[in-house]
């Protein structure tokens, strides 16, 4: 019998102890430490922020569908892992002990490398539900008096896709009450150029992306340092290809939403021989920590280097199917270990992301996520909307009812050459 803790009841850890249990069976407990009773559905935090969902239709209390399939869940949260114990403590300070642990923390969210940044600041987030929530309550006292409005990616970004999501939602909608004539928008990125997305481009992203920028008369500020936001003006220091400062601008804003750069969570940060110097996860090809080889991890809370050196540092993204990947391969990798055998599965870390645009939407697909590439595309319509829909309801249900790899998806992702495991 092996005890396995999951670490983090987001997209991956979910996603994981469900996968978990199928693939090894009642004989081994699982536990799922998380913080709170909910599961989130991220993704739709864009849509929250502007009232086209509400909390309760993108969030679950998870232990009682755990509990259908035999898995354990603990609320209080984490307060640190102790990897050479094979313990975590818990804030309430119990200790749980482990035979073998996976970690999906997700990002601990850098607002404090930016004066100013953040919701307890002067700008919005999306990056949780609860932020989205509150970047509602603001959205709706600023339509009382609109007024400029920054969206944008800070230095050391590693996700850009919900920034540009954000950006023409908020478009679409303020369009829809009649009141985007009073609302110059500017985009702020760290990226070299839009549609970059920490990933060098995808396809045609950049010409997609400028284009539809154009198109909503929405500006653009690329190789972009926010540097301070103050109440109603954000400091963006722009830098040119070689990394000189090349013009700092003033921006005036009423509404602003920045997406942070990211570091791991208070949990795992500074344990030596587990994390880099941001916090993240240090893997091998088999999703596995090599200083402490019982310790696994998947998703956000994971160590990639950047893609691409850029003059304004940024992140290579972890999107919703490769952290499923990543999965796959550590379920592979723990039922090897556990029966004695080798562990040598490797995910593929194809990216997948569908970009919604409140009326249409940008898919992007990068097989592997990595450059060079077997395959990338871009294409927009109205088809992508509707497919992101289709997204959040079928993984909402995946959650309630634990089914992580129904028929359909293994059999259409396979047919358009998609698979989560290398050959
Ligand atoms: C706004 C936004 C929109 C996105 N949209 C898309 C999209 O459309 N498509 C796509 O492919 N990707 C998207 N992504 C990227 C990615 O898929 C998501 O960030 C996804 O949620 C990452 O999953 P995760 O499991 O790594 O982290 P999370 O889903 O963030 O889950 C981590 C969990 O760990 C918990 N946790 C943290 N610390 C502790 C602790 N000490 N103890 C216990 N629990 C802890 C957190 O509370 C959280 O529940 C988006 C990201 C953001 C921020």
């Amino acid at each position: 019998m092996a005890r396995i803790c999951v670490l983090g009841a987001g997209i991956g850890g979910m996603s994981l102890a469900y996968e978990l249990r199928a693939s090894l069976g009642k004989e081994h407990p699982i536990t799922v430490i998380g913080e709170g009773e909910l599961f989130s559905f991220v993704p739709s935090n864009p849509w929250l922020a502007v009232g086209w969902r509400t909390p309760e239709a993108i969030q679950i209390a998870v232990a009682p569908h755990l509990a259908r399939k035999g898995i354990d869940f603990v609320s209080v949260g984490a307060e640190q892992v102790l990897p050479a114990q094979n313990q975590v403590r818990l804030r309430d300070g119990r200790t749980f002990d482990y035979d073998y642990l996976v970690i999906a923390t997700g990002p601990r969210l850098a607002f404090d490398e930016v004066p100013g940044l953040g919701p307890q600041a002067f700008t919005q987030s999306i990056c949780t539900t609860p932020h989205a929530s509150a970047a509602l309550s603001a959205y709706q006292k600023f339509l009382d008096d609109p007024g400029p409005v920054v969206i944008g990616a800070a230095a050391g970004a590693s996700c850009f896709g919900p920034a540009y999501e954000f950006a023409m939602i908020l478009d679409a909608d303020l369009r829809k009450r009649r009141v985007r004539d009073r609302v110059p928008m500017t985009f702020v990125t760290s990226e070299p150029y839009i549609g970059h997305m920490g990933l060098g481009g995808v396809g045609d992203s950049k010409g997609l992306l400028e284009s539809e920028f154009r198109q909503r008369h929405i500006r653009w500020i690329c190789n972009a340092r926010i540097s301070a936001v103050q109440a109603d003006t954000m400091t963006v220091d722009e830098y040119d290809a070689d990394g000189k400062l090349h013009k700092t601008h003033e921006l005036a804003h009423r509404y602003a939403m920045v997406l942070p750069a990211f570091t791991g969570v208070d949990a795992v940060r500074g344990i030596e021989g587990l994390c880099n110097p941001r916090g993240f996860i240090q893997i091998d090809a088999h999703q596995r920590n090599p200083t402490f080889p019982n310790i696994f991890a998947a998703g956000v809370c994971v160590a990639i280097p950047p893609v691409e050196a850029t003059p304004v540092p940024t992140g290579a993204p972890k999107t919703g199917f490769m952290i499923e990947s990543m999965i796959t391969a550590i379920c592979h990798n723990l039922r090897a270990e556990i029966d004695g055998k080798p562990a040598l599965a490797k995910a593929t870390w194809n990216a997948i992301c569908l970009a919604d645009m409140g009326d249409t939407g940008i898919a992007f697909v990068a097989l592997p996520q990595i450059p060079p590439r077997n395959v990338t595309w871009a294409r927009t319509g109205k088809w992508v909307h509707l497919a992101k829909v289709a997204y959040e309801k079928y993984f909402l249900r995946k959650i309630k009812t634990g089914n992580t790899e129904p028929v359909y998806e293994k059999y259409i992702l396979k047919a358009l050459g998609i698979e989560r495991l290398k050959s």
